[in-house]
């Protein structure tokens, strides 16, 4: 029997993405060691001496090698290399029929999985890139109707997913690569090579965080650029921190990043805000505290910095009436610099909906599925039979995580409709074709 070997994890309190890493290996059944770095300067620098520089967490080994962050260990999981690396990888390539695939486990996919296998479909939960999607990212949620003290992101994915599992729905871990609709049952491709069929398929696999392409982002994404401060903030303590955006996240981000900032400078490309009057005043009282800044009509143009470093200083511009990266000839626009030790992007999203480009449902062009809609059931129907659209894959414009809760009930009771009317219409085939034989 060949010997698991060594994986181990650095990790920090309030870590999102290290419980993902830690999920990662129990779903393969794999035993790993855990080193909080939080508040143990020690292990801190023990990891930023082993992973050459990195200061964001969490950072696995396996066999005292460096796999990296999260994302680093779930492409070398999609690409079939984590297994190897651990000895676990089959030769196996069979495929699996199913009745009901939902890709994502955010709270839409949950969601129409409770609905799903309680009206005994059977589904199959692919969790995606990012197990437990955007409100495993966030601290508080307030505003979901039925916690009138608030409950956090990650319990409530939590208790989703007891909710869906306790009623039968089976969850895994995998990445969908390429669906094919071009015969029924569709065929589901997952990046490290599994196959599934399925007889009918609810896309609910949420967005990305969307980054700016600025030159220094990329290289410094992990070295104090980050896209979640719930994540990366206790990394920067004492530091001055940045946030671009203007709407919920990016003012969520800036108040939570209070707790450790020395400053918090709040960059929006223009005047108004789009954040939700709730957050605008927490904003302001904290302006008036002295503890964030607000930067209007300002957008950043180039991050400096190292990977040993961190980030150095940004550089910026700015124009009284907004977008001045529109507007670089304008006499009026200022350039200037500012410094800081981590820039935040909060600048929205981009629906996960690559997989589905060689079907032929319905996108518009930032990727957005079209569904139905309107008022009568099937609302959550796409253009082909069979496969529907709930969430954030959906929804540009509410975005709310009790919307994509109802987006995801309303999926899987049209699923079922479309499920309960194939059976009976096969049936009937059958009956049909018989009678003709006699
Ligand atoms: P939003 O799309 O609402 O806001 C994105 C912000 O980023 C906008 O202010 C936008 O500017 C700015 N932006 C976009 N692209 C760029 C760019 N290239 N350069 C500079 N700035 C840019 O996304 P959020 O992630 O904030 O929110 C998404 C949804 O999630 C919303 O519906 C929101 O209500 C919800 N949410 C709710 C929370 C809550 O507590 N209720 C918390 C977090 C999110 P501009 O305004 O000019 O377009």
């Amino acid at each position: 029997m060949t010997e698991q070997p060594h994986v181990e994890i650095y990790t920090k309190d309030d870590c999102p993405y290290c419980e993902m890493a830690k999920d990662l290996f129990d779903a393969k059944g794999i035993e790993y060691e855990t080193y909080n770095v939080t508040g143990d300067e020690e292990r801190f620098e023990e990891m930023i001496e082993r992973t050459d520089g990195r200061k964001t967490a969490p950072e696995v080994f396996i066999d005292d090698e460096l796999v990296g962050g999260y994302d680093d260990t779930k492409a070398l999981d999609e690409d079939g290399e984590l297994d190897e690396k651990l000895g676990i990888a089959t030769a196996d390539g069979g495929v699996e029929h199913r009745k009901l695939v939902i890709s994502g486990s955010g709270i839409a996919g949950l969601t129409a999985a409770i609905y799903a296998a309680r009206s005994n479909n059977d589904p199959l939960v692919l969790e995606g890139d990012e197990p437990g999607g955007q409100l495993t990212l966030t601290t508080d949620v307030e505003n979901y109707p039925g916690f009138p003290e608030g409950i956090s992101g990650p319990d409530l994915i939590n208790n989703m997913k007891e909710q869906a599992e306790r009623f039968g729905a089976e969850i895994k871990n995998g990445v969908i690569e390429d669906v094919d609709d071009s015969s029924r049952p569709y065929r589901v491709e997952l990046s490290n090579g599994d196959v599934y069929t399925a007889d009918a398929f609810i896309a609910a696999s949420g967005a990305s965080a969307r980054t700016l392409g600025i030159p220094g982002e990329d290289e410094l994404m992990g070295y104090g650029v980050s896209t979640c401060a719930t994540c990366d903030g206790a990394f920067f303590r004492d530091e001055e921190m940045l946030v671009i955006g203007g709407g919920d996240a990016a003012m969520e981000e800036a108040n939570f990043l209070t707790k450790f900032a020395e400053k918090v400078y709040l960059v929006h490309r223009r005047e108004e805000f789009r954040a939700e009057d709730y957050w605008i005043d927490r904003t302001h009282e904290k302006v008036e505290e002295g503890e964030i800044e607000i930067i209007k009509n300002a957008e950043v143009r180039e991050i400096h910095g190292s990977v040993e470093e961190g980030v150095d200083y940004v550089d910026l511009v700015r124009h009284p009436e907004g977008y001045p990266t529109d507007k670089l000839d304008d006499p009026e626009t200022e350039e200037f610099e500012m410094d800081v030790g981590a820039v935040f992007l909060a600048i929205g999203h981009t629906p996960n909906t690559e997989y589905l480009e060689d079907t032929v449902v319905e996108m518009d062009e930032a990727g957005y599925i079209q569904t139905v809609g309107g008022k009568g059931g099937g609302q959550t129907e796409t253009g082909v039979p069979g496969i529907f659209g709930a969430g954030d894959v959906v929804d540009y414009h509410y975005q709310q995580a009790v919307t994509a809760a109802g987006m995801g009930c309303k999926a899987a009771l049209d699923a079922d409709d479309y499920l309960e009317t194939a059976e009976i219409e096969a049936e009937e085939g059958t009956t049909e074709a018989a009678t003709g034989d006699d």
